[in-house]
């Protein structure tokens, strides 16, 4: 049962035009958001300076508008702010990794890029496949919590590059409720001690991300399966921050006809247009694509195959997306196409 007001985000990043799983993504958001009067936001998540693609902005905004996802808050949609963009945000981002240094949760690391490497080689040496800056590794390393407090002030004030850290537990369970796949539950020890901050000043992925969802009062975080493995670090962010954390929804991933994820690469090896510009230079009709991704993942729980916007937004519950993988076929995308 969804109690209170719902609010909930698209947050894609700039690092190419809108893939046509982006676009379900945001569609089951903004159906959400629809069905229960909340608000759906667009956030554009472009703190990856070295991944920006320019015309990746204007092509997620132009994609949304054509398929008749509008999206809450911004100039073009009457409102003071928004879409928001991450890299206007970086100061916020940086207090809250302060912040989490100071209560011990995180730390600073001096390590150079030479003696990371070193670390990696030693680890997978002595039999490590998988070598991880982790509770353990931490202690032989140039961070916060091995060097003496002077040292650390010192390198601090000669302006020496670091990144901050979050430090994860050694060992526990982190266990954290799916509205799509239940009980999700993965090991402290298999995850490393993220990088929050770069030393370029820059936030990551998720110190980013999580601070927007609270900040911006996310209730409700419904995204690709790909991201699901980043959620316990998420988990130990809205703890340590002292934040309440959103529900999750993770929506299962879409495979290739021939199986594999339906990357870029194995769907143009099949014809398969997969970016949602292609479809709209085919002349594909929207409510065509909008109906077809609606099914990949969900259901009515009846025999209607044809929806308008209108309609799916009454139809659709978070309750009827199954976490199975599901295939993509372009067979059945264009039987939707001759509908309309
Ligand atoms: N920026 C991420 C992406 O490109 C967002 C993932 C999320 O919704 O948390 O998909």
């Amino acid at each position: 049962r969804i109690e209170g007001p719902v609010r909930v985000r698209f947050a894609p990043s700039p690092t190419g035009f809108l893939h046509i799983g982006g676009l379900r993504t945001a569609l089951y958001n903004f159906l959400f958001a629809r069905k229960h009067g909340g608000q759906f936001i667009l956030r554009i998540e472009d703190t990856d300076q070295e991944r920006y693609v320019p015309g990746a902005e204007e092509d997620i905004i132009e994609s949304l508008r054509w398929a008749g996802l509008t999206y809450d808050e911004g100039p073009d949609v009457g409102g003071p702010c928004g879409p928001y963009r991450q890299s206007e945000r970086k100061e916020l981002y940086q207090q809250y990794a302060k912040q989490l240094v100071e209560a011990g949760h995180a730390y600073y690391a001096f390590d150079t890029p030479e003696e990371l490497e070193e670390m990696r080689r030693r680890l997978q040496k002595s039999g490590n496949p998988s070598p991880k800056y982790d509770a353990i590794t931490r202690m032989s390393m140039r961070n916060s919590l091995t060097l003496p407090a002077e040292e650390v002030e010192r390198l601090l004030a000669e302006g020496v590059p670091y990144v901050i850290r979050l430090k994860v537990p050694r060992r526990e369970t982190i266990r954290f409720y799916d509205l799509i796949r239940g009980w999700v539950s993965f090991e402290s020890s298999e995850i490393d001690d993220q990088v929050l901050i770069k030393s370029d000043g820059m936030p990551t992925y998720h110190m980013a991300n999580v601070v927007d969802d609270h900040l911006m009062g996310i209730t409700h975080v419904i995204r690709g399966e790909e991201w699901l493995s980043s959620t316990p670090k998420h988990v130990l962010l809205y703890r340590y921050l002292g934040w309440e954390m959103p529900q999750m929804a993770h929506l299962p991933l879409i495979l290739s006809p021939k199986g594999g994820k339906l990357s870029k690469r194995n769907a143009e090896e099949l014809g398969i247009p997969v970016l949602v510009r292609q479809y709209r230079e085919l002349g594909y009709e929207p409510e065509a694509l909008v109906n077809y991704l609606a099914f990949l993942g969900w259901n009515p729980g009846t025999e209607q195959e044809v929806f308008t916007l209108e309609e799916l937004i009454e139809a659709f519950s978070l309750d009827r997306v199954r976490p199975a993988a599901v295939q993509f076929s372009l067979d059945k995308l264009q039987w939707y196409n001759q509908q309309f």
